[in-house]
């Protein structure tokens, strides 16, 4: 049987720019580090936890089983804007498109449509970006183009403008710092060509060629073996660290 090419988020395309071997590891290859998946498994226990609190369908006892975290934070998104916005709520509703040969899509996490567009897109991270960062970043930018390029449905068969579109992002640790952007014509045109610029590049498979960036990473022996003298004197200790934290990494089950 063929296997479909996965369906590429917004993290693949963070880990593209990252390193192209680390996008074939994870999105090629399918290898995926036990310390990621724990991070992946924690953001979508939030994310059915603030469903199922949406929809009033956690009960009292349930509540008091909650992580301190995800029941805190949401009593605070519960007093924001975001949460008073009126209008038709979509919780976890995909969008996907074929380009080429790959499936580009996201999954909106909290969706009100009403006089407008508003995205609320969970973050649970340990740490929160500076606003500059967080504007270009893909997290951001992917749900609000596909909203406009794909989600018509959305919008009774009518085309999105994107100044009807927002986002915001919600950190779950820092519920006093989200991050909001309002899309526009100008953005949909840049977040389109990058788009387009990204998907022929995917299959390069280009190795960074920054040791920072193979130091911090989970595949670092898989590509450099255990010696890894090439990266500098200055990265051994944080490597052998990172080994000593992560146990045995998915490069030396070969
Ligand atoms: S170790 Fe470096 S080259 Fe290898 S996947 Fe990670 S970032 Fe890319």
């Amino acid at each position: 049987m063929v296997e479909r090419p996965p369906v590429l988020g917004a993290a693949a395309f963070a880990a593209f720019e990252r390193c192209g071997r680390l996008f074939d590891y994870l999105y090629i290859d399918r290898l995926l580090p036990a310390v990621e998946d724990e991070r992946i498994a924690g953001q979508r226990r939030y994310r059915r936890y603030t469903e199922l609190m949406a929809k009033g369908r956690i009960k009292e006892r349930q509540r008091a089983c909650l992580e301190a975290e995800v029941a805190r934070g949401w009593e605070q998104f519960l007093q924001s804007p975001e949460a008073k916005f009126a209008g038709r709520l979509y919780l976890e509703y995909p969008l996907h498109v074929q380009m080429g040969e790959w499936r580009v899509g996201v999954q909106l996490h909290r969706l009100a449509v009403g006089t407008r567009f508003a995205i609320v897109q969970w973050d649970t991270g340990l740490e929160r970006p500076p606003d500059a960062e967080l504007k270009a970043a893909w997290p951001v930018r992917l749900p609000l183009l596909l909203v406009c390029l794909v989600g018509s449905q959305l919008n009774d068969n009518r085309p999105i403008a994107p100044e009807q579109v927002q986002l915001t992002l919600w950190f779950t640790r820092y519920p006093e710092q989200p991050f909001h952007l309002r899309y526009s014509q100008t953005q949909l045109i840049a977040d389109r060509q990058r788009l387009e610029r990204a998907l022929p590049q995917l299959r390069t498979s280009r190795m960074s060629d920054d040791p920072a960036i193979c130091a911090e990473c989970f595949f670092r022996i898989r590509c450099h073996g255990l010696h890894p003298e090439r990266l500098g004197p200055g990265l051994s200790g944080w490597w052998e660290d990172g080994d000593a934290r992560s146990g045995e990494e998915p490069g030396t089950a070969d």
